[in-house]
């Protein structure tokens, strides 16, 4: 088999690795590059131009990064995904007004199949998009396992993953959290920060403001539990509605949770809230509520708006997402925004991504003779593994 890392070594996003035997050329991973802002297609032949040359693109998560050139590869090429991953995909961009992918093939969790001559199997891990996956490729007994993006201090266990997962030849791993000022921290779990989000509200009986990603579903069950224990209605804005609603079962969402309730923010999403008559809430009631509320750095108006109504003052902001995303003019011109209304802003985040501890566990379980670190900017970390080759140097590997 030959490994070739067309892109997203020693950088973190825009992830492409081509894996090929004999037959068979795969792509695992198909991502944008984090700071583009808009979709730059790289010139790859037969795969965004020319005659079709690959058999089929893995994606592990809907993350921009992974799936965000999904939409622009040759259209012979088959895409596969998770299909609870495909759905957010498709609601939350169909919801943006955004290109998605239109008919990928869904894979199962463990279920194995060909792509060609190689065996894929999907392992189902945990990250903070839902219905992430890890890919374990099997060509003539030789073993890879592609990470994708991964941690272990979500709701769902690690050691689980670990048994399961075999030895193998090439481990290729993200390493994230491995940037210098990042070193050495452990990650806090979802239920370490529930607990310290609790904490934080103990003796305020203001509302609460949340800014976090929609599509990161861990994180939705932390604040619910946490408006919850501290006996507020939890809000969300009819795209996270749409976001949950389409997972279910357990995951709060505002068809069958009667304490999460939805709100409009803008009125061309109106048919939507007809969706949920039960659990619909307009701006009278809000303003007569307790409430812990998700937001996105665009709703400064309809924020703007709800001021007039009853006052910010004493109220807090969790922030909840990667502290970088403060240094954008928006998120900036956002945050003061808030804090001239008199609120409180107090970061309330975990990593999405695997810690140190992780690494260790993962590797030791599953022994591997090359370690390809992608997904990072400090491959030399896995240097410290003596037994393993880790190669960073050059993107084609031949094993
Ligand atoms: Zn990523
Ligand atoms: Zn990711």
């Amino acid at each position: 088999m030959e490994i070739n890392i067309i892109r997203g070594q020693n950088q973190i996003g825009g992830s492409i690795i081509e894996i090929s035997s004999e037959s068979t050329k795969i792509i695992l991973d198909i991502g944008s590059n984090l700071e583009d802002k808009e979709i730059v297609v790289p010139e790859i032949d037969g795969l965004f131009k020319g005659e079709a040359k690959y058999d089929g693109v893995l994606i592990s998560h809907y993350h921009s990064d992974h799936v965000g050139l999904a939409t622009r590869i040759l259209p012979d090429i088959p895409i596969y995904m998770g299909e609870k991953s495909y759905e957010i995909h498709k609601v939350s961009n169909e919801y943006m007004e955004r290109e998605y992918l239109k008919e990928p093939k869904v894979f199962k969790v463990e279920e194995e199949f060909l792509i060609g001559d190689i065996k894929i199997t999907p392992y189902l891990c945990d990250h903070s998009a839902f219905d992430a996956y890890m890919f374990l490729l099997d060509y003539e007994g030789k073993k890879i396992l592609y990470t994708g993006d991964f941690r272990s201090n979500g709701r769902k266990s690690f050691e689980p993953l670990l048994r399961k997962l075999p030895k193998v030849d090439v481990l290729i791993i993200e390493g994230t959290n491995l940037s210098n000022n990042k070193i050495g921290k452990i990650n806090l779990t979802e239920r370490e920060l529930e607990k310290k989000g609790i904490e934080i509200l103990e003796g305020n009986d203001r509302p609460v403001f949340v800014l976090m990603a929609g599509t990161n579903i861990d994180r939705i069950v932390t604040l619910y539990k946490i408006a919850n224990a501290t006996k507020r209605l939890f809000l969300i804005d009819t795209y996270v509605g749409v976001i949950t609603d389409t997972i279910g079962g357990n995951i709060p969402n505002p068809r069958t949770f009667s304490n999460v309730r939805i709100f409009l923010m803008n009125q061309d999403k109106y048919e939507i809230l007809k969706n949920y008559p039960q659990n619909k809430i307009g701006k009278n009631e809000i303003a007569n509520s307790n409430f812990m509320m998700c937001i996105r750095s665009s709703m400064k108006q309809y924020l703007e708006n709800r001021s007039k109504e009853f006052s910010f003052e004493g109220c807090v902001l969790f922030y909840s997402m990667w502290e970088g995303y403060k240094k954008q003019e928006n998120m900036k011109e956002f945050l003061e925004f808030m804090e001239e209304k008199g609120v409180k802003t107090i970061s309330l985040h975990t990593s999405g991504h695997a810690d140190e501890k992780d690494f260790d566990k993962l590797i030791k379980k599953i022994e591997p003779e090359i370690i390809i670190p992608v997904h990072t900017e400090n491959s030399e970390w896995f240097k410290r593994y003596e037994n393993c080759e880790v190669i960073y140097d050059k993107n084609i590997i031949k094993i």
